[in-house]
């Protein structure tokens, strides 16, 4: 495509597009593995995964064909009647963890994070009645940019200029257990975190402040929500990032990977809350439709695969080495390197976003997180051989 076309495409979306995002000025055409090409036939090598959902990379062929196969079945008919898909993924979701017996399918991690809240405040109201409504969320989360979502997310800037917010919210801090002893409450109905913050920096909780947590949830009465939105699905090289905690959370929501690309989120929950929730008391119109769950069903039974987990655990490690060597050889440019698996943060000494804009001449896509933390997440696919690509381009901008 010639470069007028590409001027075209960039000139449209700056005078139609709302401008709430910041984009650079190429486009994107197609995706092959795990490789991205623009309208001038410029490859780039993908650390971004489309903010952690294309886990599988570009152009799979059996999400490829689950895609085709349901789309010329059925794509939706909505929640009013069954279809098979959405059980068959529901199954697989429960049985993949110990602490969920039933799920409720959304669109987008937002509005999981949406159903979370109202099946907590449903809960607690059900067997403690109407005080118990305060959520307790913390310093450096990233929830989402709906009304309730926001008001759970820490950052000011996503939040301030659209107060009020839904109210209800007290912040603790992140693998602090006094603050978090501090925040709980008789009117704390859930605790809600991310067992690795995404958009908040890259930080891991703890497993004693995953541990204390669930003990301080027990003796107040209220739920444990882990938010796994973005570091759930292998990324870390288990299914889930909880668990190598052991820690059993009450609900756990999943979004971003879910359906290779399709859009989807689900809420996962055990019985005594399922017990408290009746027809009628939330919904959606195309959540958990048999396009979206049928795909999503091929990419789950795909990264659940014990060979497939132990590649990101093989991978991981060696990105963990490669960022090592880095950190070492740039001890005054990389500050910290943070995160687990295939979901890594570098904290450097100066801006994240020059060094993402950056990357981009030397073929390499990197997100960031917060002012000074450049954010890796590539597909679950990558080899060693990608690994050293992208890091040799890190070294070469970082200098
Ligand atoms: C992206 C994200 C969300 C919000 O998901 P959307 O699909 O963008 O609404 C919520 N929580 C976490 C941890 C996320 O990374």
């Amino acid at each position: 495509m010639a470069a007028d076309t590409t001027e075209a495409v960039v000139q449209a979306d700056r005078e139609y597009i709302l401008q709430t995002y910041a984009r650079p000025d190429f486009v994107f055409e197609r995706g092959e593995g795990v490789y991205l090409y623009d309208t001038d036939g410029k490859q780039y090598l993908d650390f971004v995964a489309g903010i952690a959902v294309n886990a599988l990379g570009y152009g799979d062929p059996d999400v490829t064909e689950a895609i085709a196969a349901q789309a010329a079945k059925l794509i939706h008919v909505s929640n009013l009647y069954h279809t098979a898909p959405g059980g068959e993924l529901a199954r697989m979701l429960v049985e993949s963890s110990p602490a969920f017996d039933k799920v409720f399918f959304s669109n987008s991690g937002a509005e999981a994070i949406e159903g979370a809240i109202k099946f907590a405040r449903r809960y607690a109201r059900e067997h403690f009645g109407e005080g118990k409504t305060t959520i307790v969320a913390f310093d450096g989360s990233f929830h989402g940019r709906t009304m309730g979502a926001v008001a759970v997310t820490a950052r000011e800037k996503y939040r301030e200029p659209f107060m009020p917010v839904m109210p209800g919210v007290r912040f603790a801090d992140y693998n602090d257990l006094a603050s978090l002893e501090a925040a709980m409450g008789d009117d704390v109905c859930a605790v809600l975190l991310e067992p690795i913050q995404g958009e908040g920096g890259l930080r891991v909780a703890d497993e004693s402040f995953l541990k204390a947590a669930r003990a301080l949830c027990d003796r107040h009465h209220a739920l444990l929500i882990f938010d796994e939105i973005q570091c759930g699905m292998g990324r870390t090289g288990t299914l889930w990032g909880h668990e190598p905690s052991g820690v059993r959370p009450d609900m756990m929501t999943v979004a971003k990977p879910l359906a290779g690309g399709l859009p989807i989120g689900a809420v996962l929950l055990n019985q005594r809350i399922a017990d408290t929730i009746h027809a009628g008391d939330h919904g959606t119109t195309f959540g958990g439709n048999p396009l979206s769950t049928a795909v999503a069903g091929v990419v789950l039974r795909k990264i659940s695969d014990p060979d497939f987990l132990a590649h990101v655990r093989q991978v991981s490690s060696y990105l963990d080495e490669s960022l090592q060597d880095l950190a070492a050889d740039m001890p005054g440019t990389v500050l910290e390197l943070r995160g687990r698996g295939l979901m890594r943060g570098i904290r450097i000494a100066g801006s994240a976003g020059a060094i993402r804009e950056a990357a981009h001449s030397h073929g390499l896509l990197v997100a960031t997180a917060g002012d000074d933390v450049i954010r890796l997440l590539p597909p679950l696919v990558i080899d060693t051989q990608h690994i050293d690509a992208a890091v040799a381009a890190l070294r070469e901008v970082l200098r």
